[in-house]
């Protein structure tokens, strides 16, 4: 099964002629209040393409579990912290500006991860503590799981936790910040696949470089495509895929769920996931 360890957020996308510089009032044209998070939309991603999937993730009163349909959320705790909550200004030409206030998902603690038993994945990312993505990392290793972990938002990662790494899917922003990719496997990283946005993705292994195209899509809304990429990538190698197996279907599930606003709006099932990868 996948385990995915990440943050869940409400987004409230505020849709605005211009982005209000500071100090100044701009009068909206409306606002859109949807379910967000990385660790959220990972988790229901996988759910979507029908593998198993569990969430480690902080909440508030009032969360709507709803919003993870189809995950197991006995891993989701209630925190005394509100539910994180992303501001999204959107102006008119799509450019945004995004605040986000953590809220519960800051105390998200190592302890919260769980047993691992079985065989599995464990999906990550850094919208949380450090110390409990590499609490995760080391559960992980011990119980032979997988780790994938996507660094995003990015900062300097220690070398205890790249070591852990089997899988970093970084997208490019992430890669220029974290540093070169033979320096990442260098620091322990079993493979570097890098998400290219429409350019498709390219994965580093110590002795190899492959690119892998993108699915050619009218791109509608591109929130979310890398959380699509990245459970995608989870769900595949969980079900046995090999690397470039899974990487070939998490390029079609990044390209689908481009097709409609939203970062889970179009996320998409197995079936349209194999059927554009084999096209
Ligand atoms: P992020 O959302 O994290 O910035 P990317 O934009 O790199 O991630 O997108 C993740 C993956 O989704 C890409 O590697 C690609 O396979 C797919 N994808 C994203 N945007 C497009 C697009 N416009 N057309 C086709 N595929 C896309």
């Amino acid at each position: 099964s996948v385990l995915v360890v990440g943050a869940v957020n409400v987004d409230l996308v505020v849709h605005t002629p211009r982005i209000a510089p500071p100090g100044e009032t701009i009068i909206a044209t409306g606002s859109t209040t949807v379910a967000g998070g990385k660790g959220g939309n990972q988790a229901v991603a996988v759910s979507r393409l029908g593998g198993a999937c569990a969430l480690v993730a902080r909440v508030g009163a009032g969360f709507d579990y709803g919003s993870l349909d189809g995950v197991d959320v006995t891993r989701v705790r209630q925190d005394p912290a509100p539910t994180g909550l992303a501001i999204v200004m959107l102006d008119a030409r799509g450019e945004n500006a995004i605040t986000v206030v953590p809220g519960a998902n800051a105390n998200l603690a190592p302890d919260d991860v769980g047993e691992l038993t079985g065989a599995g994945v464990v999906l990550a990312s850094l919208e949380v503590p450090l110390e409990t993505v590499a609490e995760a990392g080391r559960r992980a290793a011990a119980a032979g799981w997988t780790f994938v972990l996507n660094p995003a938002p990015t900062g300097p990662l220690p070398s205890s936790l790249l070591a852990q790494v089997d899988v970093l899917v970084p997208n490019e922003h992430e890669l220029a910040l974290l540093g070169p990719p033979e320096t990442l496997l260098a620091r322990g990283v079993g493979t570097v696949v890098v998400t290219l946005g429409s350019a498709g993705c390219r994965v580093h292994r110590p002795d190899s470089v492959t690119e892998f195209p993108a699915h050619p899509v009218r791109a509608v809304d591109t929130t979310g495509a890398g959380d699509a990429f990245c459970g995608a990538l989870a769900w595949a190698l969980d079900a046995g895929r090999d690397l470039d197996d899974a990487v070939r279907l998490a390029c079609a599930a990044g390209a689908l769920a481009t097709r409609a606003v939203g970062a889970r709006a179009s996320l998409p099932t197995a079936a349209e996931v194999t059927a554009l990868a084999a096209s």
